[in-house]
């Protein structure tokens, strides 16, 4: 952890060199205490290829009655794209009125809708945006007059959001729909464009620019090969060097998620140095993580076992520091209420208890939900207490009490010894599967 850590792998930012030196020596980690490579061509290391899509042409939105004459929006001066996940969308426009339909869970949002959200009040535009989306428009088109910050005076062109090559999506935030924003002109303009009037956005994607990440993945073969796979997870990435605060641009990460790292870490050496397990054990470290799950989401296309064999996966997220609103020494499980995993491991003598901030969506917020959406019984173990150094150059070693971690991984450690030589395979609660 001190490596990981430390200043010399500047923040293991995400598809970064850095990333890939934390990878590499993770897998030499892994090395030392016996785990096998299961990586690309008998390595440690699984290397993921991102693809940035770019735009070939400047997006145009385009407006009228359909075979009519029709207006012509430029963009950067019409409209900017604040989210942008469309290339091209068509709709009739559908206007929300923030300040009258205050209630964003009460919107009748028409499926397919170009969504113009009117109001001043930036937080109720917000709520009013998120709804439409969520409610099925394709896009969501406000004034920029509540939040002048947001117009992007260079112009330049929106990306699309990235992927993995082969696959589709990361976090599943592809389909979202676009977030347009338009300049005070066009918002006046559109005063008297009756509301069914199609709406339609064109662009041209070109060539997509490619980078990577890396994942360091390994495992402990078992005796029975029909008694299923345990996955020991987390991220090794974090988010590298950032703006300065108090004079310091590294973000460390050192409690997200070198802790969670230094326990599958331990977690290998531990279970390396028993005998052979019943099941296999895979050590899998994701890098991207923190770019939207972009390592976990190659590993699931790429996994060395078909995934219906993973009984469990079990990712280890902040463990660094205790969370004032548990016993010393607790941890929590995210999701707890929706599988039989978490008082299973309990009452194998685990120190886990139920999250208990459910309106955080810890359960959605990790690598375990990349797998989960995939069927598999995947949670994430934590004692993450929402400290102020969260994402700050602060999360450092200097901040990590490893009295606290180290009772941790060890409370861990049996009750995983239990779980990959049991035959109890655990399930999803009626409605807890995602
Ligand atoms: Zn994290």
């Amino acid at each position: 952890m001190d490596f990981l850590a430390s200043d010399a792998l500047r923040g293991r930012g995400s598809a970064t060199p850095d990333e890939l030196v934390a990878a590499t020596y993770v897998g030499a980690v892994l090395e030392q205490y016996g785990i096998t490579p299961a990586g690309d061509d008998g390595t440690y290391i699984q290397r993921a290829v991102i693809l940035q899509p770019k735009l070939k042409t400047s997006p145009v939105v385009r407006y009228g009655t359909e075979g009519g004459a029709g207006t012509w929006w430029t963009y950067g001066l019409n409209f900017e794209a604040e989210y942008f996940s469309k290339p091209t969308f068509q709709g009739p426009l559908q206007r929300v009125d923030s300040e009258t339909q205050s209630d964003p869970k009460k919107l009748k949002i028409k499926k397919g809708a170009v969504v113009l959200v009117l109001g001043t009040d930036r937080k109720k535009v917000r709520s009013a945006t998120f709804a439409a989306l969520n409610g099925g428009a394709v896009a969501a088109m406000s004034g920029v007059g509540s939040d002048h910050e947001k117009w992007d005076q260079a112009h330049e062109w929106p990306k699309p959001p990235k992927r993995l090559e082969g696959q589709a999506g990361g976090m599943g935030m592809e389909d979202f729909g676009d977030v347009l924003l338009l300049s005070e002109a066009t918002l006046a303009a559109l005063k008297d464009v009756p509301d069914g009037t199609v709406f339609s956005l064109t662009s041209e994607l070109g060539e997509s620019e490619k980078s990577f990440t890396w994942n360091a993945v390994g495992k402990i073969a078992g005796m029975d090969a029909r008694a299923g796979v345990v996955l020991l997870s987390a991220h090794l990435d974090h988010l590298g060097i950032g703006p300065a605060v108090k004079g310091d641009s590294i973000y460390n990460g050192a409690d997200d998620d070198a802790s969670g790292t230094t326990a599958v870490l331990e977690l290998a050496r531990a279970l390396a140095l028993g005998t052979k397990p019943r099941r296999t054990i895979i050590f899998a470290l994701f890098g991207s993580e923190e770019a939207g799950g972009l390592g976990s989401t190659w590993f699931q296309g790429h996994s060395p076992v078909p995934l219906d064999k993973i009984a469990a996966n079990l990712e280890f997220e902040m463990i660094g520091r205790p969370d004032p609103k548990y016993a010393a020494d607790k941890l929590w499980l995210t999701g707890w209420e929706r599988s039989n995993l978490g008082p299973a491991l309990a009452a194998h003598g685990a120190k886990l208890e139920a999250d208990k901030r459910p309106e955080e969506r810890f359960f959605m917020r990790s690598d375990n939900y990349v797998l989960a959406k995939k069927g598999v019984v995947a949670q994430t173990v934590s004692s993450f207490g929402l400290h102020k150094d969260y994402h700050q150059p602060s999360d450092d070693l200097e901040h990590i009490d490893f009295q606290h971690m180290t009772a941790a991984i060890g409370s861990m450690i049996r009750p995983v010894q239990w779980l990959v030589n049991s035959g109890f395979t655990p399930k999803w609660n009626p409605g807890g599967r995602p």
